[in-house]
């Protein structure tokens, strides 16, 4: 699937996702094989005999979008809103990478140990086995529940699980039971993430400050809540006191969100913040809603756009293990195309951002491979890149 050589000129402007460097120098990037080779100036990189040729026309790349809390079940459906090709949408959105919180909204999840182990890895596979529009599906997180041993992790990570789903929507609240298992899945490489805050649906529950502390989970899943947010206090102690991935989400408290933002670059530590959508949720399914999550924080909380972007992409990336999210050599070719919209106010795309409005996607990347062209659900940009040069299609039937 991926491509082969893909030739990028032209470019205006390369947000890095490099929260300490977010802006790159160079007009031309080239990837082989869905890899990011080279990146720079067009008189200085082998441009030649590319399989795929795109021209920017002046237009800034980003990496791919990461939404770091999504809640799939199955291809590109969701039954909490009945709703298809919701994914798709996404990358509509400049969405490349998702990575599931928990399949919970699958009809009639199992809650025993071994339905809820069984369904996690059929849900990491059939997203591995199927990419809906190309998006990157990270899925198969199952929900601890009461009575899980070690051994169960252990199976769990056997079978290629590499995520929990969120700590706190299955039968496991306390936040002693909850480190026991966290601990068991991260000493054999699965990654967790807890919910945080008010409970989102009848029958969820309330996690305060004291449990995801002492279930000390490696991203404290929407800090602002999903929907309700802790109290403030809370939400400042658990930035300054659980040392793990703040993670602020579409689906929560905008108010609580920026607070959250603010007290990780007053303790310096921007590196932390990492965007998610909770989508689908009671919220419905939000296309763009990591772009507006950009624009919201940028403009309310007053920060570079270029730096929010970084929560996005390298933020996540980084804190999750992912080879994309970055503009840098050996990285995956995911890439978004973005541009000022058309009538935006600002002298650029950056300053539009930074008042609030959304950029217009132009095209999207997913290793190496064009996905989507100009986007179907962001206001237009004012330009979008040009594929000047596409491989020959592929012979169809090839499911
Ligand atoms: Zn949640």
């Amino acid at each position: 699937m991926a491509g082969g050589k893909l030739v990028i000129k032209n470019i205006g402007l390369i947000l890095s996702g490099m929260v300490e460097r977010p802006l790159l120098d160079g007009d031309c990037l080239v990837a082989e094989g869905g890899i990011i080779a080279a990146v720079g100036r067009a008189q200085d990189l082998d441009w030649e005999n590319a399989e795929t040729v795109i021209d920017a026309r002046g237009t800034t790349l980003a990496p791919g979008l990461i939404d770091s809390h999504v809640h799939p079940v199955i291809g590109d459906y969701t039954p909490r809103q009945q709703q298809i090709n919701w994914i798709d949408s996404c990358l509509h959105g400049g969405v490349t990478t998702m990575i599931s919180a928990g399949e919970v909204h699958a009809p009639g999840r199992p809650k025993d140990i071994v339905g809820l182990k069984a369904m996690a890895i059929a849900a990491q596979r059939w997203y591995e086995n199927f990419r809906p529009s190309g998006v990157k599906m990270l899925a198969g997180a199952p929900v601890i529940e009461d009575g899980m041993e070690e051994q169960d992790f252990k199976d769990l990570a056997a079978a290629g699980v590499k995520l929990l789903g969120e700590v706190g929507l299955g039968s496991v609240k306390a936040g002693d039971k909850a480190k026991r298992m966290v601990a068991w899945a991260r000493k054999h490489g699965i990654q967790s993430t807890i919910h945080t805050g008010g409970p989102s649906i009848p029958g969820s529950g309330l996690i305060d400050k004291d449990v995801v502390l002492e279930a000390d989970a490696d991203i404290i899943g929407h800090i602002n809540g999903g929907h309700t947010a802790l109290p403030d206090s809370q939400i400042t102690c658990l930035c300054e006191q659980c040392k793990r991935g703040i993670e602020i989400v579409h689906n929560g408290n905008e108010r609580a969100g920026l607070l959250a933002m603010r007290t990780a670059f007053e303790l310096k530590e921007p590196q932390r913040v990492i965007l998610g959508t909770d989508a689908p949720a009671g919220s419905g399914v939000q296309p763009l809603g990591i772009l507006r999550m950009i624009a919201m924080l940028s403009s309310l909380g007053s920060v570079a756009p270029e730096i929010v972007f970084c929560f996005a992409t390298g933020n996540t990336a980084r804190m999750r293990g992912l080879n994309s999210g970055l503009i840098e050599k050996g990285r995956a070719a995911d890439f978004v195309f973005i541009d000022r919209a058309q009538h935006a106010p600002g002298k650029d795309m950056l300053a539009s951002i930074a008042e609030g409005n959304l950029p217009g996607v132009g095209m999207t990347v997913i290793d190496g491979v064009v996905r989507s062209q100009r986007s179907r659900n962001t206001p237009p940009a004012e330009m979008v890149p040009e594929l000047v040069k596409a491989p020959p299609a592929a012979p169809g039937g090839g499911h």
